[in-house]
């Protein structure tokens, strides 16, 4: 029952909790006033009691004071005294049994009173006695007894005093013991306020707050997502009812939560499969709806027509894509027609159309598409194949059955183990095998036995690496002819990766090889020798070069040059020349080893590999054994020619790092070995660098001397023998070098000749040199001539035109009888018809020719009769040594006797002594120079020579030269 009664209180409603606590508090209230109205009542009696009681007290001495009075005769007023008597009476009795004194309402005193109240019902009784007997003896009885009385009056009224004073103090007592308990009963009072503010809190708390506070909790939670939790509160009240509609809600939302999560992943799912499939790189995938706008194009679609996926959606319908004639009553309209936008069903089409690129190509596509409803509206998904390239395989299939047919390349298929399965026609055509004569025999059938095991082995490797092989093969046809064929095989697989068969399609190109290697042999061999040429030479020393580094051995190359080959080639033709050049090429092969290799680099340049060299005594061994055959007299036709050769010499690594380095090397070394007088060979050596960097150096000082006319002409003296006077002068170029002083030209003239520079220097000195001749033909008359050298090189540049030397010449007032050329034998070696005609052209112009340095050459008679040459120059080295020794006096007089015979004047140079000069003049030669008669001297000195006499100048010009 009671817990009915407390369950049911649970369930009332808050605003009924609420109302009765509302209504307890109010009653507490209430019951705090009335019981603190009451204690003040009680705590107010008492004082009354205490002040009646003092009034009392006061009352009775006042008594006294008016009864002496009155019998002392200072006063009459006995009614005050009857009613103040009256009052303290009347007083009395308000004490014993309650009513109104003193304007005080009094209760009853209680009985613990009751003594000190009848003690001072006592005292009064007796002070009231004296009082009365005083009142009615007054003027009656003496003065003594008047003060007797006064005295027993004063008397009494201090037992009254006394008794009142009892009274009062009892009273206090009581007054305190009364404000003790009221004090008591207010604390008692605060607990029990307390503690029923403290229930009352606690309750409003557990019902209310608590519950409040659980359901702000749990909606933030809900807020959260958190649908899972449920809220306990048992009571029926609207907390309950919400909390049962909070969690019946949040277990609404939950399951509606979970199923749209489950719908969201479905849909995830299905739009992740979507775009999965619309996302591939090969199927066009779209959505088109009842208009035929597409709704949705992938970007692979968009790829197939040339569009972006957006723009195509926004901008294109269907017919802009279809090919009309597919279009109008096409299969797009059959599969998407009338019937489709009626059906919801999903009826699916499959056909294959043409469409429009964007850039106006065609594309074939094949279409699957199905019907569908989109936002309540028919529509139709689709994906689209481009099958152009498919479709043209098919076609290229079909055109290369009939190509494979057809075609004069031969095509064979084999099975993986190289057992023919299928040939075609060109196969038998190059072959000579049919058909039924090679399926199911091995392919190796056609094998030549050109190319060795090695070969096949790469060929296998290759092709089970990467399944094709390409390249050329000699095989053998059925008539046992060897052919060459180009040869490309390649291999069908099966799905799982094992091999289908492997197809091999070539073509005859014999003809084109044997052509090739005929190219081959051209490219790199010297057709004239048939040894290696340049470009094999390269390729051959750096094979070696690089066989050297892993063997690690040196090897040597030798670098030779035949000397004076030119010589033989003017002197006996180019044929004989070549044909020497072939006897040369045998005999360099013979000298070397198996393993070495000699190659001609153009001209009369061979190369010479030596591999595996150990020592330097071998190198040396074979450029003894060279030269020695290359010194070997030949027979050319009916000619003997000698040649010899100049060797350079370097050796890998240690003379050059690379091709180019090691061939520039044993190139200086061969010019050395020139330099050193031919015939001979030289190591390289880094000073030969330094040489050619100096002779580099000095070119370019040559250039800029060209261009600065750094030059000078000095003159020496050509005399007549008989009487020594100076008839000609030769002159002879100086130059004066900023640097180095004055250049002798036996160490620029070389170097100008190979470099070109011979040709303007040559120009500046004749100019020169005809000026000076116009000068001192005034002196010496109009014989007087001057001998200008003209170099080889110089001679048979097309730059020298005899023409224009010869108008200067008469610029100058003169005829070209004034100056004489002075040229060597290798001009007159050259057969080419240039040098003829400017000889010729000289000869006509009155320019006569000198041949210098005569019998240092060929010295030979022919070119004297057969060029119209003046003077011949005798080499001072016969002159030289006339005096001691008899063979080159002898020479010297045969050579005079010879061009006298043949009608030419001799000069004899290099004429240092009398002896020289007497014997010469014995020969009867001509004029003759040398520093007997002057050094080379420069002009004012010439001058002075010319002016003093030969002696003078002779003297002076030692000073000068
Ligand atoms: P070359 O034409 O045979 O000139 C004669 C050389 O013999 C001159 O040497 C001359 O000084 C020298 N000589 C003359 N008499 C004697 C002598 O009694 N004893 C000795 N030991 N030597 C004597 P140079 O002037 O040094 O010229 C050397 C060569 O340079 C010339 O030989 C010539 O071939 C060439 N040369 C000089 N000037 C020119 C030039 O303007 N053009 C060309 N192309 N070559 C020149
Ligand atoms: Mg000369
Ligand atoms: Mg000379």
């Amino acid at each position: 029952m009671p817990t009915r009664l407390w369950r049911a209180a649970l369930d009332m409603g808050l605003r009924k909790k609420v109302a009765i606590v509302f209504i307890g508090m109010l009653t507490l209230a209430a019951l705090n006033l009335g019981l603190l109205h009451r204690m003040l009542q009680e705590f107010n009696g008492v004082a009354a009691t205490a002040t009646v009681a003092g009034k009392m007290r006061m009352l009775g001495q006042k008594l006294a004071y008016e009864t002496l009075s009155v019998s002392s005769g200072l006063s009459d007023d006995y009614e005050a005294l009857e009613h103040d008597l009256i009052d303290f009476e009347a007083a009395y009795l308000v004490l014993r049994s309650g009513g109104t004194a003193f304007n005080e309402v009094v209760h009853p005193l209680a009985a613990d009173h009751d003594v000190a109240l009848g003690a001072v019902w006592l005292a009064w009784r007796q002070y009231r006695n004296q009082i009365r007997s005083i009142l009615t003896s007054v003027g009656q009885v003496s003065p003594s007894v008047v003060v007797e009385q006064q005295k027993t009056l004063a008397t009494a009224s201090a037992a009254l005093l006394e008794q009142t004073d009892h009274l009062i103090q009892d009273l206090l007592g009581a007054t305190q013991a009364t404000q003790q308990d009221m004090l008591g009963r207010m604390y008692t009072l605060l607990v029990v306020n307390s503690l029923i503010l403290i229930a009352a809190y606690l309750a409003m708390s557990a019902q209310i707050v608590t519950p409040l506070q659980r359901l702000a909790r749990y909606c933030r939670e809900l807020a959260k997502g958190r649908y899972g939790q449920r809220i306990q509160h048992k009571p029926q009240d609207e907390i309950g009812q919400l909390t049962r509609a909070l969690n019946e809600s949040s277990a609404q939302i939950g399951e509606l939560m979970s199923a749209i999560e489950h719908e969201r992943k479905e849909l995830y799912r299905t739009s992740a499969m979507f775009r999965g499939l619309a996302r591939n790189a090969v199927t066009g995938v779209f959505v088109v709806d009842g208009d035929m706008r597409f709704r949705y194009v992938n970007s692979k679609l968009a790829q197939m027509f040339g569009y972006q996926p957006d723009e195509m959606a926004s901008n294109l319908t269907v017919p802009d894509l279809l090919v009309e004639a597919d279009l109008n009553g096409g299969r797009w309209q059959r599969s998407t027609g009338e019937d489709g936008q009626r059906s919801n069903g999903s009826a699916t089409s499959h056909y294959e159309t043409r469409a429009r690129h964007r850039d106006g190509s065609f594309l074939d596509l094949e279409i699957f598409a199905s019907r569908m409803v989109l936002d309540g509206a028919p529509a139709i998904i689709g994906i689209a194949l481009n099958v152009t390239e498919r479709k043209k395989a098919e076609a290229s299939i079909r055109r290369a059955a009939l190509v494979y047919a057809n075609t004069s390349e031969a095509v064979v298929v084999t099975d993986p183990n190289g057992i023919v399965v299928d040939i075609n026609p060109a196969f038998t055509a190059i072959t000579g095998y049919a058909a039924q004569e090679v399926i199911g025999q091995p392919i190796s059938l056609l094998s030549s036995g050109r190319q060795d095991a090695a070969f096949y082995q790469a060929m296998w490797r290759s092709l089970l690496e990467t399944g094709k092989w390409s390249g050329d093969i000699w095989n053998r046809r059925k008539d046992g002819t060897e052919y060459a064929e180009r040869l490309t095989i390649d291999t069908s697989y099966n799905e799982d990766g094992t091999v289908n068969c492997r197809i091999g399609v070539f073509s005859d190109v014999t003809a084109e090889r044997l052509k090739e290697e005929t190219v081959w042999h051209q490219a790199n061999f010297d057709h004239l020798t048939a040894l290696p040429n340049r470009q094999m030479f390269h390729d051959e020393l750096q094979r070696a070069m690089e066989q050297a580094d892993k063997a690690d051995h040196s090897l040597a190359l030798i670098y030779l040059d035949l000397d004076l080959f030119k010589e033989v080639n003017d002197s006996l033709g180019h044929d004989m020349g070549d044909e020497l050049l072939k006897q040369v090429a045998k005999r360099l092969q013979q000298a070397i080893r198996g393993d070495d290799l000699v190659a001609r680099l153009g001209g009369d340049e061979f190369v010479l590999i030596l591999n595996h060299v150990k020592d330097l005594k071998h190198v040396e061994e074979v450029c003894h054994r060279v030269l020695k055959a290359v010194a070997e007299p030949y027979m050319l036709r009916h000619n003997v020619a000698t040649v010899s050769a100049s060797l350079g010499v370097t050796q890998y690594p240690h003379d050059g790092s690379n091709v180019v380095e090691l061939l520039q090397n044993a190139d200086l070394a061969m010019y050395s070995a020139k330099d050193a007088g031919r015939n001979q060979y030289r190591h390289f050596s880094p000073l030969m660098q330094q040489e050619a960097q100096e002779r580099r150096e000095l070119l370019r000082h040559l250039m800029r001397a060209v261009e600065h006319e750094e030059f000078e002409l000095y003159f020496q003296p050509i005399v007549e023998l008989s009487t020594r006077k100076i008839s000609k002068a030769e002159a002879l170029i100086r130059w004066h070098h900023p640097e180095r002083g004055l250049v002798s030209p036996a160490d620029f003239i070389p170097l100008a000749e190979d470099s070109g520079l011979i040709v303007p220097i040559g120009d500046w000195v004749f100019r020169q040199a005809a000026v000076q001749a116009a000068k001192w033909r005034r002196y010496l008359g109009r014989d007087f001539q001057i001998s200008v050298n003209v170099s080889p090189e110089q001679f048979m540049s097309e730059e020298l035109e005899p023409a224009s030397w010869l108008a200067y010449v008469n610029s100058l007032g003169m005829s070209g009888a004034a100056v004489v050329v002075e040229i060597t034998e290798r001009v007159l070696m050259k057969v080419e018809d240039d040098v003829k005609r400017k000889l010729l052209s000289f000869r006509d112009a009155g320019v006569q020719v000198a041949l210098d340095d005569f019998g240092t050459g060929y010295s030979s008679l022919a070119y004297l009769k057969r060029f119209d040459i003046d003077f011949i120059k005798i080499d001072q080295l016969f002159v030289r040594n006339i005096t001691t020794d008899a063979d080159d006096l002898a020479l010297c007089q045969a050579m005079i006797a010879m061009a006298h015979r043949l009608g030419l004047k001799v000069v004899a140079e290099g004429v240092s002594d009398e002896t020289q000069h007497a014997l010469l003049a014995q020969a009867g030669c001509d004029y003759a120079q040398g520093f007997l008669y002057s050094r080379p001297v420069p002009v004012a000195a010439f001058e002075q020579l010319m002016e003093q006499g030969l002696s003078a100048a002779s003297q002076h010009s030692v000073t000068l030269n």
